[in-house]
């Protein structure tokens, strides 16, 4: 199984202070536990392609991309929402993030690789079509999702979220086209306190308990997801992967375990496997304590480069 690995040091020029939880750490964290396990050998390093802005606006109206480059700041700091400081690399932090992603789009169409993980900040899954949120600016995960379909022909895409905090920004631009099957999991109450229940044709969203274990999860996805996703057959599967429902995470109260990451990795392979698709494209979301989104990244991705 081939999977490829796509991250850039433009990932770290995203600096919005060494307060905010989303700091430039976090990748090279994860590149540090995967280099001294010895598991980025296994993967395939891959270059990122130039970003083709045509791939955006299929996900994000042309005048809020256009609000984005206007408000981008030259120097110091400014807040696009009240979560998320944009600052002089952050803007180009993002366009290489949606680079990533649709280049691993592009290289797992291609048959280059069969599996992808995108190291990449800031995150995507809050930012809607017409609104940054939540540390998010650009949905990354949205944007292959369209492509996949709208470039690719794809009929139909899963997009399965396992972050924390729920996937408002992708299901804002992909609810009610039945193209997508769109699969949330996420600690309720807590952030962004949208629409929890399933009002959406295309959306299974799975609320956590705060304090919820592992198992919980485990066992809500096995009769809620499995079934759905199995009769949907997905050509190509998404993956939001946060990893901010670990038990050590400060931005949430889930009690998730490490080994957890890698059920989720080895549920994903094997939806995978029985629709005849080893089409697997993840990239990173949330994940705040170091050592923990470092060891649930290893695990997530040891069961997907088996
Ligand atoms: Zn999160």
């Amino acid at each position: 199984m081939k999977l490829g690995y796509y991250s850039h040091t433009e990932h770290l020029a995203h600096e919005v202070g060494d307060m905010h939880p989303e700091h430039p750490m976090r990748i090279i964290a994860i590149e540090h536990q995967l280099e001294s396990t010895g598991l980025l050998h296994d993967l395939q390093s891959c270059p990122i392609d130039n970003l083709d802005h045509a791939d955006l606006v299929r996900a994000h109206s042309h005048g809020y991309l256009d609000q984005l480059a206007r408000i981008s700041p030259e120097n110091g700091t400014i807040y696009a929402d009240k979560d998320t400081p944009m600052a002089v690399g952050s803007l180009k932090a993002a366009y290489q993030a949606a680079a990533a992603v649709t280049t691993a789009l592009d290289d797992i169409m291609m048959r280059r690789i069969d599996r992808a993980f995108c190291s990449v900040r800031p995150p995507g899954h809050h930012a809607t079509r017409r609104q940054t949120m939540g540390f998010c600016f650009l949905n990354n995960i949205a944007i292959a999702a369209l492509k996949a379909v709208d470039f690719y022909g794809l009929e139909r895409v899963a997009v399965i979220d396992f972050d924390v905090h729920q996937a408002n920004g992708t299901i804002d631009i992909l609810q009610g086209d039945e193209r997508f099957l769109i699969c949330s999991s996420f600690q309720h109450p807590a952030y962004p306190y949208s629409h929890w229940q399933n009002i959406y044709p295309n959306v299974i969203n799975i609320p956590l308990d705060p304090n919820s274990a592992g198992v919980d999860m485990r066992r809500a996805v096995e009769q809620q997801w499995l079934n759905a996703l199995q009769a949907f057959k997905p050509q190509l599967i998404l993956v939001s992967a946060g990893f901010d429902a670990h038990r050590a995470d400060p931005m949430a109260e889930l009690n998730w375990l490490e080994e957890d990451f890698n059920w989720l990795g080895r549920f994903i392979a094997d939806i995978g496997k029985s629709c005849a698709s080893s089409r697997i494209l993840s990239s990173l979301e949330g994940g705040y304590d170091l050592k923990a989104l470092a060891a649930s990244a290893h695990s997530y991705i040891s069961a997907l480069a088996e």
